[in-house]
């Protein structure tokens, strides 16, 4: 299994760290997560193409991990291909796509409504992977996922969220655990009224979850200050395009 981040900013970032995506590669198959503003572009920037992705995780509906959905089935429709989605009940695609003047273009997504619990639920199983998704908690309906690879590799990807023991459980022994820190330490009061963590707080979720590797992400205008990281964990900086290889992390 194989990560490449696509972007690793928030809704509010600098404009070089584009908005938070992930290409995850098991075998033969690709899965996007989440397609904010300019992930079409980042997509292909980091050498893939819209018919490269087998699956869309959409983790909730803010723009920056929702706005570039469109500018994918533009894609696709041009391509002749359906893009399958799967994301919470709460994103809307007939109004977003209404909203952008593109209503005739949805029928290039194959849209799956989940509906989210505070217990892992399994939305995705295929020969490769399974995916399983759980509630975080943000400031409007989210999702976290985790994809476990048929190799025995395992990530799991918090999206937006305070921390939360739903992602403590859902990351459990899990290889690695790409959670979102949009504040720095001391920031906690201000962060958890908009709905996120602190880095602190991302590497605290990883050492409670017994995972080993953590991938901070959601940058906000800051660079990412990481104190009390401790022995117990490893901190990988995403980079743009850059593939991780989760199989040499064991
Ligand atoms: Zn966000
Ligand atoms: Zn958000």
């Amino acid at each position: 299994m194989k990560v490449i981040p696509l972007g690793i900013g928030g809704w509010v970032s600098n404009p070089l760290l584009g908005n938070v995506s992930l290409v995850v590669e098991i075998d033969k198959s690709r899965i996007l997560i989440d397609a904010g503003e300019g992930t079409y572009r980042a997509l292909r920037m980091c050498g893939f193409d819209v018919d490269d992705l087998d699956l869309i995780l959409i983790t909730h509906r803010h723009g920056d991990h929702v706005m570039g959905l469109a500018t994918l089935a533009l894609f696709a429709r041009l391509k002749g291909i359906t893009l399958k989605v799967y994301g919470p009940r709460d994103v809307d695609l007939e109004k977003l796509f209404d909203v952008l003047g593109i209503p005739q273009y949805l029928s290039a997504v194959d849209f799956h409504p989940i509906d989210p619990s505070p217990e892992p639920l399994t939305v995705v199983i295929s020969h490769d992977y399974r995916v399983t998704a759980v509630l975080a908690d943000h400031t409007v309906q989210t999702l976290a996922y985790r994809i476990d690879g048929s190799d025995g590799s395992c990530i799991t990807y918090s999206s937006d969220t305070r921390p939360t023991k739903n992602i403590i459980n859902l990351a459990r022994s899990c290889t690695l655990l790409i959670h979102e820190a949009s504040g720095n330490p001391g920031t906690e009061e201000v962060s958890h009224l908009h709905g996120h963590s602190t880095t602190s707080e991302a590497i605290q979720v990883a050492r409670e979850a017994g995972v080993k590797y953590l991938m901070p992400v959601h940058y906000y205008v800051e660079p990412p200050i990481l104190s009390g990281v401790g022995n117990d964990i490893n901190i990988i900086i995403p980079l743009p395009c850059m593939p991780l290889d989760i199989q040499k992390l064991k």
